[in-house]
């Protein structure tokens, strides 16, 4: 297997997250009724002529600008002609020999991926298969897409599936895309060959219909597996295109590839060239930000997090927003950190809820981590009334009314423990023959029946002093 080596090309189209379409206003929006978000131009009525929107050339030159492309000062929309029936006029409007943007790179770990080009096309519309029929429907006819392709850069499934996490996070980071794959916002593409170290390039060959990171990752080493066996039963790998089948987890031919020529790409001649003048640029690299990669390290030393927690904290820009809003308010770092990534998320996740739908407020937070950090209340009872405040309600009454305050009075505790012990005699003289493990059992009934309140490491003592007396 050594002797051969992958190469892996990408190409990703990107939704950009415009309100309207790319040459037309017609909203996009993915959920509305089929048809419904059409007009003559995105329909392809002959005697329309599109015009161009700005937006979509805001997002897509961040785009460039992120992955360090040279924005060319002047790009040119071509016609890629082909007849499919989602594409009403018959040609697509993309950019050919003169994209916007050219020469980027991603740098994943340690390796260089060099972005070849960066253009700007609409996408086409969608072809709905039932049982016995096949609908067209056209609310996705020209909504904006920008498409990102590689050098064949990339020599593994897993430098695939890094190089497509890290550019999600970077286009969700600044805001040009939502980019979910499973909504078809990313689309990726890779062309996979493989060859003998030293030897010529190996054919390539295209999958498409991949539709999760997971996906292109299977898809990739399942063709990279396929070609291998070729070459070494001596038969050539042929020039076509492959659609991966999810469930049988295979690549099957879809069809024979075109070539370029096939196309017969020429300039568009309803649309003047895309100029970008400096002062453009210049406000898009402005609203850019902080990226990813440079903010995780700023919170790294500046809350003195650790690496996994800070790379937990920055995969999701809300996220990262949320703890440090909270944090600027708690002016206890780890203890928040430690919170949101524990409790927090175990609790949106047991409830199915998104980070983006997040019901629970920064300064409710903020005030349930500060009662914590008084000793007013135990981070079990900060937990257990994360149901309680989601709707804005302060933590402080919560607790009150509920009557959560953490118990110090050790009397008190000294009670239910016995109680407890009381309780369960069984488990007691097993204990007392070897079974340690029921010591968390013990504690675990304890802070039950103290709702939480109880201090766990006073309820441990207690305990440990209880069990030896018996
Ligand atoms: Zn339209």
């Amino acid at each position: 297997m050594q002797e051969y080596e992958a190469v892996i090309g990408m190409e990703l189209h990107v939704q950009l997250k415009t309100m309207t379409k790319l040459f037309c206003s017609c909203p996009v929006e993915s959920e509305s009724e089929a048809n419904t978000l059409v007009c003559p131009i995105c329909a392809g009525f002959p005697g329309t002529l599109p015009v161009l929107n700005e937006e979509a050339v805001k997002l897509a030159v961040r785009t460039a600008l992120t992955l360090g492309c040279k924005v060319n000062k002047m790009s040119v929309f071509s016609r890629k002609n082909y007849f499919y029936p989602d594409l009403p006029k018959g040609y697509q409007i993309t950019q050919y020999e003169h994209p916007l943007a050219e020469e980027g790179k991603l740098i994943i770990g340690n390796r260089n991926i060099r972005i070849r080009r960066v253009h700007l096309e609409e996408d086409s519309g969608k072809l709905i298969h039932t049982e016995d029929t096949t609908f067209v429907d056209l609310n996705r006819a020209g909504v904006p897409l920008v498409e990102i392709v590689t050098e064949p850069d990339i020599h593994s499934p897993k430098e695939a599936y890094s190089y497509i996490t890290k550019l999600r996070e970077i286009l969700r980071y600044i805001g040009v895309s939502n980019a979910d794959m499973e909504k078809g916002e990313l689309r990726c593409e890779p062309n996979v060959s493989v060859h003998r170290k030293g030897e010529p390039l190996g054919t390539r060959r295209e999958i498409k219909n991949l539709n999760s990171i997971r996906q292109v990752e299977d898809g990739i080493k399942y063709e990279i597996e396929q070609q291998i066996n070729s070459l070494k039963k001596g038969r050539p790998v042929e020039r076509v295109t492959l659609l991966w089948d999810e469930k049988q987890k295979v690549t099957k031919v879809m069809r024979k590839k075109e070539t370029e020529e096939d196309y017969r790409y020429f300039d568009e001649p309803d649309l003047p060239p895309l100029c970008i003048s400096d002062s453009f640029l210049k406000e898009q690299w402005n609203c850019i930000g902080e990226l990813p990669d440079e903010r995780r390290e700023r919170m790294r030393k500046q809350y003195r997090l650790t690496q996994n927690d800070a790379d937990t904290l920055v995969s999701r820009k809300l996220l990262a927003d949320y703890f440090e809003d909270v944090t600027k308010i708690t002016k206890d770092t780890r203890l928040t950190a430690g919170f949101i990534l524990v409790e927090l998320l175990g609790f949106l996740n047991e409830n199915s809820i998104r980070i983006e739908d997040n019901p629970i407020s920064h300064t409710s937070l903020s005030e349930l981590i500060s009662l914590m950090k008084k000793g007013v209340i135990t981070r079990t009872v900060a937990r257990n009334i994360l149901p309680k405040i989601i709707k804005g309600q302060s933590p402080m009454k919560v607790v009150k009314q509920l009557g959560l305050e953490k118990m110090e009075e050790k009397e008190e505790m000294e009670k239910i423990v016995q109680g407890i012990l009381n309780k369960y005699p069984d488990e007691v003289k097993r204990y007392k023959e070897g079974k340690s493990g029921l010591f968390g059992f013990f504690v675990g009934e304890v802070m039950k029946a103290t709702r939480g309140k109880a201090n766990p490491n006073i309820v441990g003592e207690l305990l440990k002093e209880r069990l030896s007396k018996i």
